[in-house]
């Protein structure tokens, strides 16, 4: 009977921990596996994906966007024999060896784990706060922000921090007016991001200010504020709101596996990436509540990779596959340019905008799946692949429109969406389902296989 591999190291999470690790591992021969995620623990990328400049990473002295910046770490991943699997992980046996891991389509076994696996936007918990989510609430501006629904309105943003800046300075090329509600007196950003909001003239910052409820009807209308100071409560009418009051880290899987801190930060030896497992090692934001950088956190990942390497080699347990790595090429780094509408072509599985969407929308029988994206949004990055695969290998049998809500905002309009991405499957003109955020091919796949069915029976 055949042996069932082992892998040499399996890292979890696709942040600048994780693909930086991958890099490392990739280089010492160790053909890491990498589970980069889809919807657990947020988007596959990490939290740059949700973020516009990052202006301090070294290497960048003209600013490079978060989802750009992953989009290159990702490459250089794969360049170096990286096995990226896009898929969360579900279950992890930390207790027996070789390790065990499983998603909702594999289980894996290796000789050593590499957690990055990061940290999740907080919310509020409002008590109608599950009400108007996604119906006026967000977590993350820079994927919402753009939105018909809070364009030309105002609209607030919780929380002082660098992310709460930073929403807030993008939310002002949308939204009338910008409110920026800070619980203290004061703010925890850097001084160059707090400059940036209190000179803006679109953007108020209500001090000692804390939201203690929204309101509206079929969507948000406004938040119930309680000025500190007096406790005096008022109501504060916008469209939009918007939280960015820190994270909390991803570490559900490894309850009572490893050893954890009050907050759930994985705990590491100091000045180390080794827990309190021997072979599995934590790096970037899931063990690091203090400096949370994207330099950091590839500091880490690095760390990580090289411990991880030195624990395979002093156990005996490494595999080694050379590999060349493979050229960088235009196309792994850049995504591919949409064709202009003149050149539709209804043989092709996959368009863009707004005339291919009409024509498709009347004419085909088949299953129509419409993506909506903005820009800067980075989980529309790691999403847009996914479908694209789904259509290449569902080719004749289904459309895969994507529609950029910036450049087709009355398209963004009629359809209704509140942020991106959002994905519609249409069949024979009626709209079937509506997803928003990113789901495994999977749920894409399934929901066009009922559409034949239906079709068929
Ligand atoms: P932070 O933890 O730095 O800030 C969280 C903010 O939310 C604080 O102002 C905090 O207030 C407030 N807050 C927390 N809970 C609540 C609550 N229940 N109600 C109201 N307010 C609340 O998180 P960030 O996400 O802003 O930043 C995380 C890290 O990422 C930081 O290190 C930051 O520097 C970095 N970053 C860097 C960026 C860049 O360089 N471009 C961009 C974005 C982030 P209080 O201070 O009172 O606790």
């Amino acid at each position: 009977m055949e042996t069932p591999k082992v892998e040499n190291v399996v890292i979890i999470g696709s942040g600048p921990a994780g693909y930086t690790a991958a890099i490392y591992a990739g280089r010492a021969n160790l053909k890491p596996v990498v589970f980069t995620g889809v919807a657990r623990g947020g988007p596959a990328g990490g939290q740059l994906m949700t973020t516009t400049e990052v202006e301090n990473f070294p290497g960048f002295p003209e600013g490079i966007t978060g989802p750009e910046l992953m989009e290159r770490m990702r490459a250089q991943a794969v360049r170096w024999g990286a096995e990226l699997v896009p898929e969360d992980v579900v279950a992890v046996d930390l207790q027996q060896r070789p390790f065990v891991l499983r998603s909702a389509e594999r289980e894996v076994r290796t000789h050593a784990v590499i957690i990055a696996t990061g940290a999740t936007a907080k919310r509020l918990h409002l008590p109608s706060e599950e009400k108007f989510w996604n119906l006026g609430i967000s977590a993350c501006a820079i994927c919402d922000g753009a939105s018909p629904l809070f364009r030309g309105v105002d609209v607030a943003v919780v929380g002082g921090g660098d992310t709460a800046c930073e929403e807030a300075v993008y939310l002002t090329k949308f939204a009338r007016h910008v409110h920026l509600l800070v619980r203290s007196e004061r703010m925890r950003a850097s001084k160059t991001m707090q400059e940036r909001v209190l000179r803006h003239p679109k953007i108020t910052v209500h001090w000692q200010t804390e939201a203690v409820d929204v309101y509206g009807h079929d969507r948000l209308q406004g938040v119930r504020v309680r000025r500190k100071p007096t406790q005096q409560e008022e109501d504060l009418p916008v469209g939009g709101l918007f939280y960015a009051i820190g994270h909390t880290p991803n570490t559900d899987l490894f309850q009572g596996q490893l050893a954890l801190d009050a907050a759930g930060y994985i705990i590491t030896q100091p000045g180390t990436v080794a827990t309190s497992v021997p072979g599995v090692f934590a790096c970037g934001d899931v063990q690091d509540h203090e400096y949370r950088q994207a330099v950091t956190a590839a500091g880490t990942g690095c760390m990580a990779a090289l411990a991880a390497e030195r624990w395979l080699v002093a156990q005996e347990l490494v595999q080694e596959f050379a590999s060349a790595p493979a050229a960088p090429t235009a196309a792994s780094v850049t995504p591919a340019v949409p064709p202009p509408p003149a050149a539709f072509d209804p043989h092709q599985p996959i368009h863009t905008g707004s005339y291919a969407l009409r024509k498709l929308y009347h004419e085909t029988d088949r299953p129509l799946l419409v993506m909506y994206k903005a820009p800067g949004c980075g989980p529309c990055r790691s999403l847009k692949p996914i479908l694209e695969k789904l259509a290449q290998e569902l080719r004749d049998r289904m459309y895969l429109v994507v529609i950029d809500i910036e450049e087709d905002p009355e398209i963004a309009q009629a359809a209704g969406i509140t942020g991106t991405p959002t994905v519609q499957l249409f069949h024979r003109k009626q709209r079937l389902q509506e997803w928003r955020g990113v789901k495994p091919k999977s749920t894409y796949r399934e929901a066009i296989e009922q559409c034949w069915a239906a079709a068929s029976g």
